[in-house]
């Protein structure tokens, strides 16, 4: 018989989201595929018995998640933890172990990849998964799993990855959505890491790798048969490699269902051929780290984005039919010179349609952690909900998400999310 294995999101007090080597504090209208459990639902096919208990996408409190890992008799838990939500993590997986002794437990999340004793924060756990998307985690030597009480291991850096198609029906899918598109929405990735290394995000520390374009077009055939017909490519920096690139959208062409997608990427990285050669393979929003309007700063950061060019790109991105969604960062130590609301006129400046404002925060594997100078988060959290107040009320940016809403399903998405983000901590 094949073994139990859980794919475990622990419940939260706060809708945290932890996949990815990220952590973060999110909303409940916008949660989504848990990244580094869906990968992993895909490796297992046929190696085991798979039960996904997705607390915080299913609103499972500790009582029902706990009941729900013990009711599989798991021999093995693979569980997401993040340094936002340490403590109650550790607290559940403490119960887990409790529950069943027996049981192996292992942690994928920034604690662990990015911190050489990150495994001490999570006493019940043996070991840290250190690539999410390396097979055989059955095995109790597998390389990209660092066991407790061994050295780090040196984990493989193939240059392609595979996984093929996930468990998505596992998932609590009716929970999931995105501020782009309503309806179901794949969730599938075309690379992992990133190869650049900007101070402030941790991403640059995942090494990259590209996933082979067959085994994603397999991903996105399933799902086009499954009649999904929005796609969230889950990549940090989509694109990176010109090469692939043109692989994957060669594949994204020539879906039967055409769909469209989002991504994450950096501007910086297309011209306006590439752009309108996205937008062609159904591309309908680049979600693209922008910053703030300062070059000296974003050289700093080791981001030297030139303002100007950015402009261009982002003028020739919406010609082309593409909208964008800017992430911006507020209170860089050494920035002060660069206020709120220069940063929020900006992203109205540039013609987003949508934007995200993140606090910087000496986040486990971002560079810059060791630096001084950064908010408190009772701070962090004011100048956040007053960015997104200023930028989404503003009257450039209220007229472009009217443009969107003249499908009726559009407008009716657009108020729910509307309502949650000007309520903070909703
Ligand atoms: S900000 Fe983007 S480009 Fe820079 S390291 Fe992170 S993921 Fe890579």
């Amino acid at each position: 018989m094949l073994p139990s294995v859980v794919l475990l999101n622990p419940p939260g007090t706060r809708p945290w989201l932890r996949d990815g080597y990220c952590s973060l504090e999110g909303r409940w209208s916008t949660r989504f595929f848990p990244m580094d459990l869906l990968v992993q639902s895909a490796l297992l096919r046929g190696r085991a018995r798979v039960t996904v208990v997705e607390a915080i996408g299913a609103r499972l409190d500790a009582e029902a998640a706990l009941e729900a890992v013990v009711a599989a008799r798991p021999a093995l838990v693979l569980a997401l933890v993040g340094s936002v939500s340490i403590h109650e993590d550790a607290a559940f997986l403490a119960r887990v172990k409790a529950a069943l002794p027996g049981c192996r437990i292992l942690v994928s999340g920034d604690v662990t990849q990015f911190e050489n004793n990150g495994l001490e924060s999570v006493p019940a756990a043996d070991g840290a998964l250190l690539d999410f998307a390396a097979a055989g985690i059955l095995d109790e030597h597998c390389p990209a799993v660092h066991r407790r009480g061994h050295p780090r291991p040196v984990v493989p850096r193939p240059a392609r990855f595979a996984y093929g198609v996930p468990d998505y029906a596992a998932f609590p899918v009716h929970s999931y959505t995105l501020p782009y598109a309503p309806g179901p929405v794949g969730s599938p990735l075309s690379t992992y890491g990133c190869s650049f290394s900007c101070r402030f995000c941790n991403t640059g520390a995942v090494p990259w790798k590209v996933r082979e374009p067959g085994d994603l077009a397999e991903e996105l055939r399933w799902l086009d048969r499954q009649g999904v017909r929005h796609h969230y490519i889950r990549d940090a920096t989509f694109g990176a490699d010109r090469e692939h690139r043109e692989q994957v959208l060669r594949v994204l062409r020539d879906l039967p269902g055409r769909p469209r997608w989002n991504t994450f990427t950096r501007i910086d990285l297309f011209d306006r051929a590439d752009l309108r050669s996205m937008a062609a393979a159904g591309c309908a929003v680049l979600q693209v780290g922008l910053e703030l309007p300062d070059e000296q700063v974003l050289k700093s950061l080791h981001k030297p984005l030139q303002l100007g060019r950015i402009r261009e790109r982002i003028a020739e991105a919406r010609a082309a039919g593409i909208e964008v969604c800017g992430h911006f960062l507020l209170g860089v130590p050494g920035a002060a010179h660069v206020p709120l609301a220069a940063v929020v006129d900006y992203a109205v400046a540039l013609g987003c349609t949508f934007a995200s404002f993140n606090v910087a925060a000496p986040r486990p594997g971002a560079p810059f952690r060791g630096d001084s100078g950064f908010l408190p988060p009772a701070e962090a959290a004011t100048q956040q909900a007053r960015a997104m107040r200023r930028f989404y009320t503003h009257p450039r940016v209220a007229a472009r998400q009217l443009r969107r809403l003249r499908r009726p399903a559009v407008a009716a998405h657009a108020l729910r999310l509307a309502s949650s983000l000007l309520r903070p901590g909703s």
